[in-house]
């Protein structure tokens, strides 16, 4: 079998289509949505990072800000921005790019952010709603992308047996959540640092989700025939020309599997398409 490729950087084009026309309504009646991204000293990856979501919010109209903190700042610089930031009636989305020097209390400076303004979706107010079956709100972004890929490839998952490789607060965690909703229905298993005998688990997955970063952890030989492959990681490696971008996944699991998302071009450009999202659907329902 060789595997359909869940093509993200297609995917992330249509949805970002659907969010142009909102926009265009939205300005029309009242303004565009207006993201804030702040970023705390220069990490390289960072500011890569950042650039790629303002480069979203411009292709979509979303008006975006950028705060640079220098990297000698404190938290209270931090807390006093995002309290004047939660009260600006012209701010719709907050995000706070990760990760921050590591003087700063990142989980802190989360649970800060209005939940309402929380675009990232990891407040503790919007990782909660999952646990209670509301995925109607601020949902995180990677998660939120990953369903999306799933939806499209018109599988039904309900009774599928789904992995999780990775417990993160903001990618396996969430994303576990998420397939085991009433309505999605998959048989979900969490796999993390401590779980033993993963190539088993593997093997017995109708779904395998890898979101553990180290790069082809999950050997090809390991993905059941006809599964459906998510691969999260993002690893960078030396190549020939210098160095590549590859997965947690062996690239030839496409051997095995039916459907297989790429790295790059995968769950990188959704996660994106999703923080767009959450910048649209928080303006509606601040403006609309
Ligand atoms: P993390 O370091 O917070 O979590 C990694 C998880 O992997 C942990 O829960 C840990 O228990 C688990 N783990 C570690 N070793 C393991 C092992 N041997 N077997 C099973 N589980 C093991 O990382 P994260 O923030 O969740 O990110 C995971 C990967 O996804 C990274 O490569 C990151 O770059 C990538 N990522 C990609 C996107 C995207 O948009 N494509 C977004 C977020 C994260």
């Amino acid at each position: 079998m060789v595997a359909r490729i869940i093509d993200g950087k297609r995917l992330g084009a249509e949805i970002e289509e659907e969010l142009k026309s909102r926009v265009s309504r939205m300005v029309s009646s009242s303004r565009a949505p207006h993201l804030v991204v702040v970023i705390v000293g220069d990490d390289p990856a960072s500011h890569v990072y950042v650039r790629n979501k303002e480069r979203a919010c411009k292709r979509i109209g979303i008006r975006s800000t950028r705060y640079d903190l220098p990297g000698d700042s404190v938290q209270d610089d931090l807390v006093s921005l995002i309290q004047e930031l939660n009260d600006d009636q012209d701010v719709d989305g907050i995000l706070v790019q990760s990760p921050l020097p590591s003087s700063f209390d990142e989980i802190g400076i989360t649970e800060m952010i209005r939940p309402d303004k929380d675009v990232d979706g990891f407040h503790p107010i919007n990782l909660g709603r999952i646990v209670t079956g509301k995925t109607d709100g601020m949902l995180p972004c990677t998660p939120s992308g990953i369903m999306r890929m799933l939806e499209s490839t018109g599988e039904s998952l309900a009774g599928k047996k789904a992995l999780v490789i990775g417990r993160s607060r903001i990618v396996g965690m969430p994303a576990a959540l998420l397939l085991a909703q009433r309505g999605i229905d998959a048989t979900v298993t969490i796999a993390h640092s401590r779980s033993k005998e993963l190539e088993l688990l593997c093997r017995d997955s109708d779904v395998l989700i890898a979101a553990v970063g180290r790069p082809g952890m999950v050997p090809r030989e390991w993905v059941k025939d006809g599964a459906i492959v998510i691969d999260v990681g993002i690893n960078r490696v030396k190549s020939e020309g210098g160095s590549k971008l590859i997965g947690d996944v062996d690239e030839g699991a496409s051997e095995y599997a039916k459907w297989i998302t790429p790295v790059p071009g995968g769950v990188g450009p959704m996660t994106i398409s999703m923080l767009m999202t959450n910048t649209v659907r928080a303006a509606e329902s601040r403006l609309c």
